[in-house]
């Protein structure tokens, strides 16, 4: 297990030095739920300028829930940070004018790039029905997405596969789909067995997807959250890791440095196996991801002044 380092040192770096071992970040926030909250966490998310994200995505809830909290948060990202935003946008429940046109609302306020996501249905995932005059998958919501405006669209992949899925090799032909359709890039669910990862990458590059993989990476801020999101997606929790957690559970300081810890430790292994563009899901805490970046970009950085 990875040693708990005790520092949560959030003072910018000059992660523009790492030179030939780059990488590149990106963050995931949900919507604040009213205004209040959306300016508590803006200037949270502007302290996360100083690792050069690539982006700053916002989820956006299934059925179109958040849909006026999404691109409210976004479009003030894009608008009072040097962040570029992307907005997530699911075409579950929903026809597709309703779709296009939160679309165009993005275009219209500055939002250039679009995390494309089918959406899950209420209750269990086997009772998925496309909405008769919707989108049915998200390959079809980028072939709509491009016919709007010239989207940046990123879509979801599934280094354990996605639990609807008949087979991997199907999963894989969908993604195909989606990124044959105008994707740029596939940002992974969250996984924490990076054997499965790389071999999903073998897969995919070995069926010609040539477009960037970017490592999902969920901190364990929560044990008994990401235990149940981990069933419901088909995610491996190493049983180390979660009693691990499970220990560190009477003591929140600890167990947060144990998340900051695993998480950073998580990404360098990645990186030294060769992988370079990282998502982290921050669960709105941007105070963590950034002690995340510290941790992770800190030896790097040094590994590239010698
Ligand atoms: P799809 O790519 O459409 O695939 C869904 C399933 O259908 C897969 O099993 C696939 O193999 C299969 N499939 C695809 N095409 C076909 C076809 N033509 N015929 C038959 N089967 C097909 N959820 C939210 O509600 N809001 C969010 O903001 C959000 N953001 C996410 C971001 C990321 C990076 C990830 C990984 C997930 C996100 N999710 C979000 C969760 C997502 O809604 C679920 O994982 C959902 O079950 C699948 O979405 P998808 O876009 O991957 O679907």
């Amino acid at each position: 297990m990875v040693p708990p380092n005790s520092r949560e040192d959030l003072s910018p770096l000059r992660t523009d030095s790492i030179g030939k071992d780059r990488l590149t970040i990106s963050f995931e926030f949900f919507p604040p739920r009213d205004r209040a909250a959306e300016d508590r966490l803006l200037p949270n998310i502007r302290r996360l300028e100083g690792f050069h994200p690539r982006f700053v995505s916002v989820t956006y809830g299934a059925g179109g829930s958040t849909r006026e909290n999404t691109l409210s948060t976004a479009a003030r990202i894009g608008a009072e940070s040097v962040i570029p935003p992307a907005a997530h946008l699911t075409c579950i429940d929903a026809s597709r004018e309703e779709v296009d046109s939160v679309a165009r609302d993005y275009w219209n306020s500055g939002i250039r790039h679009i995390v494309a996501i089918r959406g899950d249905p209420p209750g269990r995932a086997k009772d998925y029905e496309p909405h008769p005059h919707g989108y049915a998958y998200a390959a079809d919501l980028v072939s709509g997405l491009r016919r709007i405006a010239n989207f940046e669209i990123s879509v979801a992949a599934y280094p354990e596969v996605h639990p609807e899925a008949a087979s991997a090799a199907q999963d894989l032909t969908y993604l195909k789909r989606k990124l044959d359709a105008g994707a740029a890039r596939a940002i992974t669910q969250f996984f924490f067995n990076s054997d499965a990862f790389f071999r999903f990458v073998d897969h995919v590059r070995a069926a010609g997807i040539d477009a960037p993989i970017v490592a999902g990476i969920m901190p364990i801020t929560n044990i008994k959250r990401v235990q149940q999101f981990s069933r419901h997606c088909g995610v491996t929790l190493p049983a180390e890791l979660a009693a691990c957690f499970e220990r560190l559970q009477q003591d929140p300081a600890a167990s947060r440095r144990q998340a900051i810890a695993t998480a950073a430790e998580q990404c360098r292994r990645l990186h030294a196996q060769g992988q370079r563009a990282f998502h982290l899901y921050t669960m709105n805490d941007a105070g963590l991801a950034a002690a995340v970046c510290k941790q992770l970009y800190e030896p790097l950085q040094n590994q590239g002044d010698n």
